[in-house]
């Protein structure tokens, strides 16, 4: 059995679909819902841990993309060098879950790690490049 944990982003279309439920009856799969959330726009962003045969669960992401889910490797953390940040807030504009937030008063950065979805949107944001994924 291997454990594998993926993003998904789900297009607004099949927000309503039964799509894990699909991969536990039809694929034999043990999923672990993370995190799931609805944007404003009606995408629906899932972090989900797959657990079955290495086959089953690559039949299960190929389904997946076929049903038109965007399919990403969720990254295993996320390190953040703290000490060079200029506080500008990019990363923060596209932290959703606000695993990533201004001090109101300091302007100090704060990574409140519990809430962190491991989406990886913050390092591609950073204009520094101090925010980095591991896998
Ligand atoms: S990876 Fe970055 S943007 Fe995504 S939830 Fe975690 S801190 Fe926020
Ligand atoms: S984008 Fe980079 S420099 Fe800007 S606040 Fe976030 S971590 Fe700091």
């Amino acid at each position: 059995m291997t454990k594998k944990k993926v993003v998904l982003t789900f297009p607004a279309e099949n927000i309503e679909q039964p799509i894990t439920y699909r991969l536990v009856k039809d694929f034999d799969l043990i999923l672990n819902i993370l995190r799931a959330e609805i944007h404003e726009e009606e995408t629906g962003r899932m972090v989900l841990e797959l657990e079955g045969p290495d086959k089953a669960i690559e039949d299960g992401i190929a389904y997946l993309k076929d049903q038109g889910v965007d399919v990403t490797e969720a990254a295993r953390d996320i390190e953040l060098d703290i000490d060079e940040c200029v506080s500008c807030g990019f990363c923060t504009a596209v932290c959703r879950p606000r695993a990533l937030q201004l001090d109101d008063e300091t302007r100090e950065l704060n990574f409140i790690k519990e809430n962190c979805i491991l989406c990886g949107l913050c390092v591609k944001a950073c204009p520094l490049g101090i925010i980095k994924v591991k896998f």
